[in-house]
């Protein structure tokens, strides 16, 4: 179960909802609405700064609906499925695996159909709805279906990932890009999954934010030395326990490519980067892995609302599969003129609405009756609220004025004349906003204002003048101490 106090302000701050709820609910569907989108733009913001400021690193805009071949030559038509059973009795259809993970209390993921109606048999698992006989388990594609043109010309599918775009682009992208390798192709947009079980709030929908980063080379690179960043992280193989190791420990003691292992320290860092600390990359099993992929390592992210680690990102070592496909499907010459090969993929992949999930699942705190949400100053959804202290005299318009020149040198901010202080206060708290600024009588005469910092509620006062200055030095990380003398 998600947190119900962070389910209740999503909700009633504007954060995510789901879609289209003044109709029946069709589960697997959420809006972000006014303040979720700030926080959305947030973080793909913090996401392109961090990926693609590497020499010929580029951003492109491909289309969600794409023809089937493309579908049969990268394996979805085949290989997406998830295995499905029904109800004889209701016809209630669920899927197979996670009805017996909750019966047995195992991981049942990438089992086959016939395995898992042997399981159902041995244990005698009925439907977990009416009690009734479960009927052989089948396989059920997870891709939405579009019939394209008025005569229903073209059978094409909604992507299911967004990878497949920079796949089909590659030929021209790398001429356009003046024949070079490496090249990166990132895609941050939306998916679809017909997900049989929509749940976990956002962490399984129907319809979701990716942003992915495809990364083309040469394979005779793979192993080349790294410039790894200084970090270590938690590691949990397959067959052996958890470690804590720096990039360098791990190209000893797992068998992965150097290139493999700086994408994964790449992605901790960014973690890190907009403040989720406890985290780790599990490897996955020959059953679960994708069936694209040679190495498949998650990262996952605990999440306090599911007293959990969550599936959040992960790359992925695609090797030449994918372009060897769709050259084969297509008949087009996908290899490269000069080598005459087909470069390798490592996909660099974040489930975007996982990870705005997991900074909210972590920044939520409560103390007494107060509640806020500890967001990176990175992340929020404005970087500061101007307050006047009551609505008389002039107080409202030189608050105004201070919204204005703080926007003016490229902050965001919010203005809020209405209610008592403290309930002001709450309320930004509540969505995270990191620092807020009131304006009083004192102002009038000396022109300095109180900030507030949201997380320990105390208070500096600086003049006016100094503030673009000072919510630098805080968004970066600056105590509140060491910038002013706390009041
Ligand atoms: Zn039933």
């Amino acid at each position: 179960m998600a947190s119900k106090k962070l389910t209740e302000i999503c909700l009633q701050r504007g954060i995510i909802y789901p879609d289209a709820e003044i109709y029946e609910e069709m589960s697997g569907f959420y809006d972000y609405g006014s303040i979720g989108t700030k926080i959305l733009k947030k973080w793909k913001d913090e996401w392109r700064k961090f990926f693609l400021t590497k020499d010929n690193f580029h951003e492109v805009t491909t289309t969600n609906i794409m023809p089937e071949p493309v579908f049969r030559a990268s394996g979805h038509l085949s290989h997406f499925m998830d295995p499905v059973v029904e109800c004889s009795k209701c016809g209630n259809k669920e899927r197979a695996d996670q009805i017996l993970e909750q019966e047995l209390d195992e991981n049942f993921e990438g089992k086959t159909p016939e395995e898992l109606t042997k399981i159902i048999e041995e244990h005698n698992i009925k439907c977990s709805s009416c009690g009734g006989e479960l009927k052989e388990v089948g396989n059920f594609n997870l891709m939405f279906s579009v019939d394209v043109g008025s005569n229903k010309q073209h059978k094409a599918y909604l992507r299911p990932e967004t990878a497949q775009g920079p796949f089909t682009a590659f030929k021209r992208e790398y001429r356009a890009n003046r024949k070079q390798l490496p090249l990166g192709l990132a895609v941050i947009g939306r998916a679809y999954r017909n997900e049989i079980n929509p749940r976990k709030q956002v962490l399984r929908t129907r319809e979701f934010n990716q942003a992915e980063l495809q990364i083309f080379f040469d394979k005779k690179h793979l192993n080349d030395r790294q410039a790894f960043p200084e970090i270590e992280f938690k590691v949990k193989p397959v067959d052996s326990k958890e470690q804590t190791a720096t990039p360098q420990e791990l190209v000893n003691s797992l068998n992965l490519p150097e290139k493999y292992i700086y994408w994964m320290a790449k992605e901790v860092k960014f973690m890190k980067k907009l403040g989720l600390e406890d985290i780790r990359f599990r490897e996955l099993s020959d059953e679960e892995k994708s069936f694209y992929n040679k190495h498949h390592w998650d990262l996952e992210a605990f999440m306090p609302g599911f007293n959990d680690y969550e599936e959040i990102a992960a790359v992925h070592y695609r090797t030449n599969r994918d372009l060897k496909l769709h050259a084969e499907e297509s008949g087009q010459n996908l290899t490269i003129a000069s080598g005459d090969y087909y470069p390798h993929v490592i996909e660099v992949t974040f489930g975007i609405d996982r990870n705005v999930y997991a900074l909210l699942d972590n920044a939520l705190q409560s103390e007494d009756d107060r509640t806020w949400l500890s967001l990176d100053p990175l992340v929020a959804p404005y970087d500061a609220a101007v307050f006047p202290l009551i609505q008389k005299k002039s107080l409202p318009k030189k608050a105004k004025r201070v919204k204005k020149m703080l926007e003016k040198k490229g902050f965001s901010v919010t203005y809020d004349p209405k209610d008592s202080i403290g309930r002001r206060y709450a309320r930004t708290d509540e969505i995270g906003v990191p620092f807020a600024i009131t304006i009083d009588f004192d102002t009038l005469e000396d022109d300095s204002v109180t900030i507030r910092e949201r997380d320990s509620t105390k208070q500096i006062r600086e003049d006016i003048k100094d503030l673009p200055k000072i919510l630098r030095q805080l968004k970066h990380r600056k105590k509140l101490e060491e910038v002013g003398k706390v009041i």
